[in-house]
């Protein structure tokens, strides 16, 4: 670029920093004051300049700057005439008069910042210390928020080293970053702490955490040191992370013929955190439930969340440490392996888990946001990086784990580990896009794969497949699959798996265009077999690929009669659940019938079909409520009749030896009939939970059963008798263990009087309940009490834009709070409110909620102008169940 016209102006506005410099390490030295809450840094960049250039631009935000210069090779200094910034933008503008030659040199800035509040960049959170609340520091980078702790390049693509210090240090609390420590000078009541220098990585994998820890060690077979740092006395929660962390780093190590590049493994419970964890480069922050287990407080649910989150973490430092993408666009390359290889680890590590069919629940998630007209492709344009935060979401992560199951499932096991190894050879310390992924891929298996997969990735939404049987000849057609029953010419290649009758009868077929045939006769040996009474078809076997299938009369017909029959796996069963009830809410399907489907479930149940089953009626419930309320109670009956027979079999209190999925059934359904009122378990939930409170180590309220405990307690909770609240809010602050904590808060909303609710949103605002668990509260306001929610959200909105405005954290208030609606009216009331409160980091969020009440709106116009469907319920399930 010539001299002359090189304006400022020129960087506003920008994606991507301008790219005549780019950074090659960092050495930093932060002063760090905890009890004033700032910092101090004093910052050397070895930069390389690349084109003769008047100014430096690197990004910045809330920063002060003191003294900023240039020394070049030659050892000339060259201060900036100018230092701009540009807060808008977060960039730092250097305008060096004579200009900068090419070169390398060394910009040397001081600066000073404040450890903010909000869980992100240099953050301050608090620890108790013997009952009293203490400051300490952690940092959240990604995606861009390195920028507020140092000025640097902040994108994924402009790796560099980092040499870290920390100065004034409380000599009794724990620094941690990246790298071990090299060195520690004590200078009395504080110390100053030296890092070695790291490994090449990005900015927004850099961290610094300092607090008061107690730690755990071990060694992987590389001699990889392992540490969890617990808050005090708490050590022993951190075992099952700390084996669940050795084990997966040995096996990543092998699965990617690619050895861990760091002495060390952190992992650090941070007592505020906005996500759930965090893979910074050898320092792994974790929100303490995601990290600590509890032998009395750790439910089935909890550790193996648990587990899943740490691989997915140590995954992470190699899809994304190791091999970084080149650009937030990719960012699904990072979470979609990461997700996908969590499973496939824990899958080895506990196979008894059947984890593979709980990937499942990762799927429907990505399913069910890719049907909206507000989803965005796999791969997504981010013109500003700022808003690359709203794209951390089911798209990225399970979509993205979703679509590379599907690929792995085409091109084989060995051929996929295969390849991903050649990748990493190929790209480590280095950034990749998709299509380098790609190119991998077809030169191992010699299949063509973008050609597949580019349009899996580049465009948005999915298909539905309909499909016929005409004779011995299946039909298949392809339509973009929307809930609102948008109409659309998009179309995918889909690569269809089939279980013709049994599971070793398999057959694969490539559907290019938008109708397909397939003749199954020869398969089969004659048309006889087909036309066998006991004879079924299935697509998209076990649930392994992206797409939502719908079957015609007949067919359907068959698979009901499968299902009954025991016939299907687990992983079909909840797939033929999940469409039809997709198919219903789009209005493709009458309710009549999602009815029927249910009914066919009647039956012993795997986990993850019954915790399907729940969901659908949960949400099946509501709709009736309001499209047909004069049935709503009868419906009410046939849905706890649909679970009954599970939760009297599972009984509250777990069998000698019983299998983990036991425990995970009993909690759901148990929690399910509470929520549904069922009379007897709700005397039975509350009779126990007396008893646990009366005595926390009775066996009568075994961890698994606590949910729905408080969830009847807090269903019977009224204006008139508030005891339910106040025995949980006692419990909530008498008990130490996080995941408890966590399991109160998810409950204690969930009552169906709104003036309670009501309060429970204001003890959510006090300084009892953390700051990071509101998520937890609002995830379980009781439907019933959703307008009162609504009203409380507008009349807090400063306050609660103060507290989370700035943070992730804010989006769950919007979706938590607007979702439960499900009128046109409510659509375009929170519309006007937010025309009037603008708030540009949740605009995506925002849309997909307005959206999701439309759906249901639509849906439920749809019910009442059916005729014929409402009697067809009326008849056929509620005259069964009304007595029941
Ligand atoms: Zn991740």
């Amino acid at each position: 670029m010539e001299l002359e016209k090189q304006t400022l102006e020129q960087f506003k506005g920008q994606s991507r920093l301008p790219e005549f410099a780019i950074p090659i390490r960092y050495d930093l030295t932060l002063k760090l004051d905890l009890s004033a809450c700032n910092f101090y840094g004093k910052l050397l960049i070895d930069v390389s300049i690349k084109g003769f250039t008047k100014f430096l631009v690197l990004n910045a935000l809330e920063l002060e700057f003191h003294q900023v210069s240039f020394i070049n090779s030659q050892n000339l200094k060259y201060v900036p005439s100018d230092v701009l910034i540009d807060s808008d933008d977060e960039i730092l503008v250097l305008v060096f008069e004579e200009g900068l030659d090419v070169g390398n040199g060394v910009l040397e800035i001081e600066y000073s910042g404040v450890l903010n509040e909000h869980l992100k960049g240099l953050y301050r959170c608090t620890y108790l210390d013997k009952g009293e609340k203490k400051n300490m520091v952690s940092t959240q980078f990604e995606a861009i928020d390195a920028r507020r702790c140092f000025p640097c390049w902040d994108e994924p693509a402009l790796k560099a080293t980092f040499k870290i210090r920390l100065e004034n240090i409380p000599s009794e609390l724990t620094a941690l970053s990246n790298m071990p420590i090299s060195k520690e000078i004590i200078h009395e009541s504080h110390k100053t702490v030296h890092f070695e220098e790291s490994i090449v990585m990005s900015t927004y994998l850099v961290a610094i955490v300092v607090g008061l820890y107690d730690c755990i060690e071990d060694t992987t077979d590389d001699g990889i040191k392992v540490r969890v740092y617990c808050p005090v006395g708490l050590s022993e929660k951190g075992k099952f992370a700390l084996n669940i962390a050795v084990k997966t780093l040995e096996f990543f190590t092998m699965y990617f013929s690619m050895p861990y590049p760091l002495p060390k493994l952190d992992m650090v419970a941070i007592p505020e955190f906005a996500g759930g964890a965090m893979e910074n480069y050898g320092l792994i922050t974790y929100r303490e439930d995601m990290l600590l287990q509890d032998e009395l407080h750790s439910a089935a649910a909890n550790i193996q969340r648990l587990t899943i989150v740490v691989a997915h973490e140590v995954a992470h430092h190699w899809f994304g440490n190791l091999v970084t993408m080149e650009w937030w666009t990719h960012i699904w390359l990072n979470e979609g392996f990461a997700t996908w290889v969590s499973y496939l680890v824990t899958d080895i590590l506990f196979p008894e888990w059947k984890i593979w069919n709980l990937f499942l629940q990762e799927t429907i998630e990505g399913l069910s946001m890719d049907s909206l007209e507000q989803s965005h492709p796999i791969e997504v344009e981010i013109p500003q990086a700022r808003s690359v935060l709203e794209y951390f979401d089911a798209i990225s992560y399970q979509k993205g784990s979703a679509v590379i199951r599907m690929i792995q499932n085409y091109l084989g096991d060995e051929i996929f580990q295969k390849s991903l190894a050649s990748y990493m050879k190929m790209y480590a310390f280095k950034n990749a896009k998709t299509e380098d992924l790609w190119n991998v891929l077809t030169e191992t298996s010699g299949v063509e794969v973008s050609s597949i997969m580019d349009i899996w990735t580049k465009q948005k939404g999915y298909p539905v497949i309909s499909v016929k049987l005409n004779n011995s000849t299946l039909e298949f057609e392809q339509t973009q699959f929307f809930s609102s029953a948008l109409n659309s010419d998009a179309q995918w290649i889909v690569p269809l798996t089939l279980s013709l009758g049994s599971y070793s009868e398999q057959k694969k077929f490539l559907l290019e265009s938008k109708i397909g045939q397939l003749n199954i006769e020869d398969f089969f040996g004659g048309n006889e077999k087909i036309v066998a009474e006991n004879w079924w078809i299935k697509i998209n076997s076990n649930q392994a690929s992206f797409y939502r299938v719908k079957y015609d009369d007949n067919l359907a017909a068959r698979l009901r009669k499968a299902i009954a029959s025991n016939l299907l796996s687990a992983s079909d069963e909840f797939g033929i659940l999940d469409d039809a009830f997709a198919l219903c809410e789009a209005c493709l399907m009458p309710f009549s019938s999602l009815l029927y489907m249910m009914d066919t479930y009647r039956k012993e149940l795997e986990y993850i079909v019954l915790s399907r089953l729940i969901d659908v009626c949960y949400s099946a419930s509501k709709i009736l409520r309001e499209a047909i309320p004069k049935l709503a109670s009868d419906l009410n009956q046939f849905f706890i009749s649909l679970l009954l027979s599970s939760a009297e079999k599972l009984g509250w209190e777990a069998t000698p030896g019983e299998s983990q999925s036991n425990a995970l059934m009993r909690e759901e359904v148990l929690m399910a009939l509470a929520n549904f009122g069922h009379p007897q378990t709700t005397e039975e939930a509350i009779k126990r939970f007396r008893a646990f409170i009366n005595d926390e180590n009775t066996s009568l309220l075994p961890v698994d059963t606590r949910k729905a405990a408080y969830v009847a307690v807090m269903r019977n909770t009224s204006t008139a008798d508030r005891s339910g609240l106040q025995l949980l809010q006692k419990l909530y602050r008498e008990v130490d263990a996080v995941q408890e904590k966590t399991r109160i808060l998810r409950c204690i909303a969930s009552c169906p009087d709104p003036t309670i609710v009501a309060e429970v949103l204001d003890y959510m605002l006090s300084d009892e309940v953390r700051h990071q668990d509101a998520i937890y509260v609002l995830h379980g306001i009781s439907w019933e009490a959703r307008a009162t929610a609504w009203t409380w959200f507008k009349v807090n909105w400063d306050l609660i834009l103060k507290k989370w405005g700035a943070e992730m954290l804010f989006a769950h208030f919007v979706r938590d709070i607007i979702t439960p609606f499900c009128c046109d009216e409510m659509a375009n009331e929170v519309e006007v409110f937010f025309a009037s409160h603008p708030l540009p980091s949740i605009e995506l969020n925002l849309k997909q909620s307005v959206e999701l009440v439309r759906i249901k709106a639509r849906w439920i116009q749809h019910i009442i102008m059916d005729d014929q469907d409402q009697q067809l319920i009326t008849d056929q399930f509620v005259t069964c169940y009304a007595s029941y």
